[in-house]
């Protein structure tokens, strides 16, 4: 049993699903699966470090709004903490929590040297001009300076940030700190040090998932029914890919809503069709309209939950007629929901694994920084594939040898490493 939290977390409220306390019981399942001892729990189910700031910004219509910005730092016993920031606005605390230790058995299980971190603001970047977004970024960025760097903590971008915001985190940094330090953040544009394959990275990798997925089943992903919720930068990625690979992706959706056509949709069409239509793809014509909750239930044969947390909740668990589940977002199916679509026997391809594509290509942005030689896109995609698949091949063998499901699988070779490197470390003083 681990103890509360030392954390200044707000309340959750008891409707809410606390997503820290779902991380914790997942950390607590891998600790029971490895048998390991007390303290390293204890260790591992708080956060090293917690920030959070106060943003003052003035708005364009000449006001002053200040808004919370968290950076929470899980762990930095394998490297550096690494982690996205996400703007949105249901970010709390608590949520960041959540995802910054998921950040830090992603890292280990795909072996890459870094700790987990991640980083948000509570706002809806929608809502507020390009200006205004660059103020905030360039305020929380600089209200952060002593806690992150290229040795420190490494941001890159999550939901509602992209390219863009790296870039403005990079020049803040660099001009406080008197010097160009690309190496602060990763997903930065290709100008400043960023890397090719960076921004399809994640949806690529979650293709390179549910392909081995397949093929250990003997099916390729020729003809495969693809359901797809959320077409932002992970989803549309991964649609694209799937679609080139010969998948019929039957449905996909956006915050607004979804469309649905049996025979496939025509992804390029679709994209085009969103980018002309604010990212939406409500209204697209050649397409039946379906709601996002529509969308869940729908027959098919892998269903990509690509958007927020706890999509799939014991509300609607039982009407998933999916074979396959790929966790393209964090956390979007929950605690009870997981149980019961494995005890269904549905393959559930856990986030740590399915969404890993992105902090890789991080990870080789960061690299070929660091080193000064930079790579084709096919050499990126080549390596980055190389990782995935490995940990792939670790997480199926974890979950043959124990005979677990792939989501302990997973959670035991990350957990495990951690724990590893922990207890080889000892314990300071
Ligand atoms: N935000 C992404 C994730 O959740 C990428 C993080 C990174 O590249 O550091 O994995």
């Amino acid at each position: 049993m681990v103890s509360t939290p030392v954390l200044p977390l707000e309340a959750a409220s008891p409707a809410h699903i606390c997503p820290f306390d779902q991380a914790c019981s997942y950390l607590e399942a891998a600790a029971k699966e490895l048998r390991l001892a007390q303290g390293i729990v204890e260790i591992l189910s708080h956060p090293r470090k917690v920030v959070t700031v106060s943003i003052p910004v003035k708005l364009d219509n000449g006001e002053v709004r200040v808004f919370a910005g968290h950076r929470v730092q899980h762990s930095d016993i394998l490297g550096p903490y690494k982690g996205g920031t996400r703007y949105h606005p249901a970010v709390t605390l608590r949520e960041v929590s959540a995802l910054a230790m998921l950040m830090t058995w992603k890292c280990a299980l795909l072996g890459i040297p870094y700790g987990g971190g991640k980083g948000g603001i509570a706002i809806d970047p929608k809502r507020y001009s390009v200006g205004e977004l660059e103020r905030i970024t360039r305020r929380y960025t600089s209200e952060l300076i002593k806690d992150i760097g290229p040795s420190v903590d490494i941001p890159a971008p999550d939901m509602g940030t992209s390219a863009r915001e790296m870039a403005w985190m990079m020049d803040t940094y660099s001009v406080n700190v008197g010097h160009a330090v690309p190496g602060v953040v990763t997903g930065k544009p290709l100008s400043i040090g960023g890397s090719l394959g960076r921004e399809m990275a994640t949806g690529r990798g979650t293709m390179i998932i549910v392909r081995e997925a397949l093929a250990d089943q003997g099916r390729s992903l020729v003809g495969v029914q693809v359901v797809i919720q959320g077409f932002g930068n992970v989803g549309m990625a991964a649609a694209e890919l799937l679609h080139q690979a010969g998948a019929k992706i039957i449905a996909v959706s956006t915050g607004a809503g979804g469309v649905f056509a049996k025979e496939g949709l025509d992804i390029p069409a679709l994209k085009a069709y969103a980018a002309a239509n604010r990212r939406s793809v409500v209204g697209y014509p050649q397409a039946e309209p379906i709601s996002n909750a529509d969308l869940l239930t729908l027959p098919c044969d892998v269903l990509i939950p690509a958007a927020l947390e706890n999509q799939i909740t014991e509300e609607n668990v039982n009407q998933i007629q999916a074979q396959m589940v790929a966790e393209a977002a964090n956390g979007p199916i929950t605690l009870e929901a997981n149980l019961s679509l494995e005890a269904r026997g549905v393959t559930v391809l856990p986030d740590i694994l399915a969404n890993a594509g992105g902090v890789v290509v991080s990870y080789l942005e960061w690299v070929q920084g660091l080193s000064y030689l930079f790579w084709d896109e096919e050499r990126v995609n080549r390596e980055m594939e190389h990782l995935m698949v490995q940990a792939y091949r670790q997480v199926t063998q974890q979950s043959k040898l124990r005979q677990i499901p792939l989501r302990l699988a997973a959670y035991t070779l990350g957990v495990g490493r951690v724990a590893q490197a922990l207890s080889d470390r000892g314990l300071y003083p």
